[in-house]
């Protein structure tokens, strides 16, 4: 089964303490569909800029993601650019330009109207919501959101949380969201406010998840190297959402919900590996196994008798 994806396409700037790139594929939508491709085919929702390059619809189009829902506008394409400190957790955005991406406004093609799973990658709350107001039967709701909108956009973002069934935000995030500092009772009270299940992640510390009477944590792929973390968040919720879209059946499950989370876990320490999405761009199916199996075996343990 397909899933949809809508959010940003960027082309960032992104400066680690030992390297720089410049206009690289990026944006929460473009790291999302390609971690979603590697479990189901996926429908991209996006705006463009004149100057994008044709070669990644090509890239695209490789990867089973359809990209007839990527307007192109006149003007130029989204630009974010960042820069890590040491630990490259640190980060501090060096500047945004919105360009065409400031008056867009998905919208649907026909054919994706019907699809059954969402990802609502990080956009605005108010265009997550229209997105979903153009759908006619969305089975099940992944979104994701950042503290600019916690910030800026609280109400969009509370009519929002009622439609969706898998809240994704990091631990800043839940705690800004709440003004909890216990990361259990931040999933707890988020998950009140809407949502059927919330995930929390903790970046190199791994994810919490929250269902009605079910709780589930697990520890993040050990790295030794670490090239660029952009976009490690959305490649994990593209990872959880691909996964549920192409592998479930029926209904979705806690089970099937703490898989799906260790591979976004695992899509999202591939990302990391290189600067944008190069690791992904070659990764395999049968390495993506392998990860996973590590992790299993890593994560293993037996009461002692
Ligand atoms: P992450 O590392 O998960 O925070 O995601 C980084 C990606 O988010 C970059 O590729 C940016 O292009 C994109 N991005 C940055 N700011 C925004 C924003 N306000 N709305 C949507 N996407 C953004």
């Amino acid at each position: 089964m397909s899933v949809l994806v809508v959010g940003s396409i960027a082309l960032d700037t992104v400066k680690t303490p030992v390297e720089e790139h410049a206009d690289q594929l990026g944006g929460s939508a473009s790291y999302a569909s390609l971690g979603a491709s590697f479990f189901s085919p996926v429908q991209l929702v996006g705006v463009v800029g004149d100057d994008f390059p044709e070669s990644e619809f090509d890239f695209w189009k490789q990867h089973r993601i359809d990209a007839s829902g990527v307007q192109r506008a006149k003007g130029k394409t989204f630009r974010w650019s960042g820069e890590y400190a040491w630990d490259l957790n640190t980060r501090e955005t060096k500047s945004v330009a919105l360009n065409v991406f400031e008056n867009f406004s998905p919208t649907l093609p026909e054919n994706f109207r019907e699809t059954e799973f969402v990802l609502l990658a990080n956009i605005a709350p108010s265009l997550q919501s229209h997105v979903l107001d153009q759908m006619k039967r969305p089975r099940f709701v992944v979104a994701d959101t950042m503290d600019l909108w916690i910030e800026t956009t609280r109400k969009d973002l509370d009519a929002l949380l009622p439609r969706v069934d898998l809240l994704i935000l990091n631990d800043s995030e839940a705690r800004q969201m709440t003004g909890e500092t216990s990361l259990i009772r931040a999933g707890r009270k988020i998950r009140k406010a809407g949502p059927k299940y919330v995930a929390v992640k903790k970046g190199e510390h791994g994810a919490l998840l929250f269902g009605e009477d079910e709780f589930f944590s697990c520890g993040a792929y050990p790295l030794e190297d670490i090239h660029d973390p952009t976009g490690a968040g959305d490649t994990f919720a593209g990872g959880v959402a691909g996964y549920l879209a192409g592998k479930t059946r029926g209904e979705v499950n806690f089970q099937q919900l703490r898989r799906a989370l260790i591979y976004g876990s695992v899509l999202a320490s591939f990302n990391v590996e290189a600067f944008s999405m190069d690791r992904m761009r070659s990764l395999t199916t049968d390495e993506i196994d392998q990860r996973y199996d590590m992790f299993r075996m890593m994560s293993h343990f037996e009461v002692l008798e």
